[in-house]
């Protein structure tokens, strides 16, 4: 599979039972590795964090749909068009002035695929997943990001009922901009709290 697994010391106990059960269903003649390499090709090239990112475009734009965006995350996405595996149960969680809200999962990787892809080998990883609870703050840090003293910090913990989505301020200086144009400020790790949106003038550059 892809980068950042540690093959050295074989596989972990996840990924030996996910290949273990591979294996099997292939050798019952119910899947092809043809059909989970064009699942894995789509995750990789077809969906990705454009779709998370037009989400929150439109909720910094539209307060309706915002709200039913905080409502029901599941239902608004699908507005859009967005929805599919790993994407059932989805949670928004907006950031304020005062609230700056993070997310891992602190077992396994799961994540919001409809909107973000695939999670990022760091998501994955059991450093940042056990790190960023007990120390959020100095994580947060280690990625650029330097919240306030008074700034509170949300740890969210997805899980195979509950995936988050981080919906994060509108920056400042961007009333001229239209939806696409707020839509490109719209990082991933922006929808994932390790990271803001870019600023207008960081776009220009
Ligand atoms: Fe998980």
């Amino acid at each position: 599979m892809g980068a950042g697994h540690d093959h050295a010391g074989g596989y972990s106990e996840m990924e030996a039972r996910a290949r273990a059960l591979e294996t099997l269903l292939y050798e019952r003649g119910l899947l092809t590795p043809a059909a989970v390499d064009a699942v894995v090709r789509e995750y990789e090239t077809d969906v990705g964090p454009l779709n998370g990112a037009r989400v929150v475009a439109r909720a910094w734009v539209d307060d309706a749909y915002r709200q039913r965006l905080l409502e029901d995350g599941t239902a608004a996405m699908r507005e859009l068009g967005y929805g599919g595996a790993e994407g059932y149960h989805l949670r928004a969680l907006a950031n304020t002035a005062g609230i700056h809200n993070v997310v891992v999962c602190t077992l396994c990787s799961c994540y919001p695929w409809p909107l973000l892809g695939l999670p990022p080998s760091w998501y994955k990883s059991p450093p940042y997943r056990s790190r960023v609870v007990a120390d959020p703050r100095g994580v947060l840090a280690e990625f650029g990001l330097h919240l306030a003293d008074e700034t509170e910090v949300r740890v969210w913990d997805s899980s195979a009922e509950i995936r988050y989505l981080v919906l994060p301020q509108r920056p400042a200086g961007t009333t001229e901009l239209d939806e696409q144009e707020l839509a490109d400020l719209v990082t991933r790790d922006s929808m994932i709290g390790t990271g803001l949106p870019l600023s207008p003038e960081g776009v220009r550059e």
